[in-house]
């Protein structure tokens, strides 16, 4: 028995964002109020499963353990993946059975639903390299 660790931001499988139905640009978390593009403003917002894969656009490996109330044991990894099919950067930790020192800008991840820290019954998602 497994519960995610935000409520409705991701499914066993997926990212949860949203489309704006005027513009078509994503937003993830997902926006649910109005489209946060300027030169549209539209109310007009439809939840989507996101691409769960795409391409590290940056990335920091933290050598000390995470502060509460997050975790994570050094040396970790957070990573700024650049989504396949929407384009837009969403954050996420490096899955602990991917190397933080192996890793580079450009490489393939994909998305993996994991427990927040070892033992946790809260899963989230993080990334891993492919
Ligand atoms: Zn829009």
């Amino acid at each position: 028995m497994t519960v995610p660790a935000i409520d409705g931001w991701f499914t066993d499988s997926a990212l949860l964002g949203t489309r704006c139905g005027s513009c078509g640009s994503y937003f993830f978390p997902p926006e649910r109020a109005f489209c946060r593009n300027p030169a549209c403003g539209s109310a007009e917002l439809e939840e989507t499963e996101l691409s769960s894969t795409g391409k590290v656009w940056s990335f920091s490996v933290n050598h000390y353990d995470a502060p509460a109330p997050f975790t994570g044991k050094a040396p970790y990894a957070v990573v700024a993946v650049e989504l396949t099919e929407e384009q837009i950067v969403v954050l996420g930790q490096l899955s602990a059975t991917s190397d933080p020192s192996a890793l580079k800008i450009g490489d393939e991840v994909s998305l993996v639903v994991e427990e927040l820290s070892e033992g946790s019954e809260e899963v989230v998602w993080k990334w891993r390299t492919t």
